[in-house]
């Protein structure tokens, strides 16, 4: 049986890992062989308007049994949390999905695979779980149930890991988490586990500001080094933890489109011609164009800090591909950059008066198409120079930085660090992690 569920936090607190994870742990006191693999938190379509924060859902395999009456318990042990724990509010609206890992079909799997880059309705979701005969549950509207059962249903290939470490749930306020763990860990372990701390901005990037249970959350590219790395951290006294399999850090949610063919609400991978050149509105927002038959915005925001000085470098003529989500805005279809691919750079030039080549002073113009002359000897040429400027940008692709990615961009330093998720998904032995501190 695979049970998957979302939408059980607000702004306010809570968080779907953490109470994917309190489920975990009841599941496991029944018996540690009914869940051997990590849970997986799936990141979904991060334009979508309805998300609190980085619009994940939680999914796991309960295997080992089918033994109705333990099947049942679960379920209802499961339900029970989450009615007990989400955070209740006029956006949230908790699900949980039970399905029967036969049972999906590839029209689920097709729809899984769309809610990274569409808005789907909770209507398909309900038509699709009922093809199915799945049970489900749900509190308010049920939009929990479009992310519950997209993270049962979603096929990883590459996959990365996060190592979660939570406070009580009950424990609101100022979390203490050491900014000088989190840099020794970027220090020591980078490329292995990405997105620690921003050297650049000297920004901690671990430990989220909102008033979830999350004390902080390591990601990277194995179990035990993101395990090894957690016992090096200084904070507050941990609660929980649990690892999860992630698609953060994949690209999953980019696809590759014409201008043309760009919808609001996706994530695309476009190549196109600057069209418009750079330019700075008041709050430090950069935006360009790019053209390829029809035409898109290209927005690095204030939040995106030093990359924003790479964009402004661009100019009309130069080749790129663009990274990053759609948006419709006032403007019209917006991206808004994740990375950029410098293909070619255009030839920028001058255009300045020319040198009279007899006194080497400065021409004058002597009107519109008549050319210059020189004050002092009056020689007269018809041509104004051509001043070739050097460009200040190299071809290469450039991200954002670390303290502005989002949880599914891949940074530049995962890049030939794909792995295979069929190929690696029993290497962990999960059966006997221990969630609780206490058993730590
Ligand atoms: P957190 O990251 O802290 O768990 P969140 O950002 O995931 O929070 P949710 O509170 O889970 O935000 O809200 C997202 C809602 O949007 C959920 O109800 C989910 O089912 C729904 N949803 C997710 N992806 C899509 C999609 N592609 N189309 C429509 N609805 C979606």
């Amino acid at each position: 049986m695979i049970i998957g569920l979302d939408d059980t936090d607000s702004v306010n607190g809570m968080c779907t890992t953490y109470i994917g994870t309190l489920i975990v742990e009841a599941i496991k006191e029944i018996d540690r062989n009914l869940i051997i693999e990590p849970p997986k938190l799936l990141r979904l379509n991060p334009n979508n308007p309805y998300k609190t924060r980085g619009n994940g859902a939680v999914s796991f395999i309960v295997s080992g049994t089918s033994n109705t009456e333990v099947l049942e318990r679960i379920k209802s042990i499961s339900f029970d949390i989450i009615s007990k724990y989400s955070e209740s509010g006029d956006n949230t609206n908790p699900a949980i999905v039970f399905l029967n890992e036969n049972s999906i079909t590839e029209e689920i799997k097709l729809f899984a695979k769309r809610a990274l880059h569409e808005m789907l309705s909770i209507e398909e979701a309900i038509s699709l779980l009922n093809k199915i005969n799945a049970e489900y549950n749900f509190i308010g509207n049920g939009r929990g149930l479009i992310g519950a059962l997209a993270s049962c249903a979603l096929e990883l290939e590459d996959f990365t890991y996060e190592l979660i470490v939570y406070r009580n749930h009950n424990k609101r306020g100022k979390k203490c988490v050491s900014e000088e763990s989190a840099m020794q860990i970027e220090k020591r372990y980078s490329p292995r586990i990405f997105s620690s701390y921003d050297l650049k901005n000297k920004r901690m990037v671990i430990s989220p500001h909102s008033d979830c249970p999350i004390l902080y959350g390591l990601r990277g590219e194995s179990p035990e080094i993101l395990i090894e790395a957690a016992s090096l951290i200084e904070s507050e006294t941990p609660y929980k933890r649990n690892l999860f399999v992630t698609n953060q850090g994949t690209d999953m949610h980019l696809e590759e489109k014409e201008i043309a063919d760009v919808k609001p609400y996706s994530s695309v991978i476009v190549k196109g011609i600057v069209s418009k050149n750079p330019y700075t509105v008041p709050g430090g927002h950069v935006f360009f164009e790019i053209s390829n038959s029809k035409k898109l915005i290209c927005a690095a925001y204030e939040p995106t800090k030093e990359f924003r000085n790479i964009v402004r470098k661009l100019s009309k003529g130069d080749t790129i591909i663009a990274y990053g989500g759609v948006l419709d805005t006032e403007h019209g279809l917006t991206i808004n950059l994740e990375k950029i691919e410098i293909i070619t750079l255009a030839e920028v030039q001058k255009i300045e008066k020319p040198i009279c080549k007899m006194c080497n002073n400065p021409m004058k113009s002597i009107g519109k198409d008549k050319g210059y002359r020189c004050k002092k000897c009056h020689t007269k040429n018809m041509e104004a120079s051509i001043i070739k400027l050097p460009r200040d940008i190299k071809i290469g692709t450039y991200e954002v930085p670390m303290c502005a990615k989002r949880h599914l961009s891949k940074p530049l330093l995962r890049y030939g660090r794909e792995k295979k998720f069929e190929e690696e998904r029993f290497k962990f032995n999960y059966t006997n992690f221990d969630i609780s501190f206490e058993g730590i």
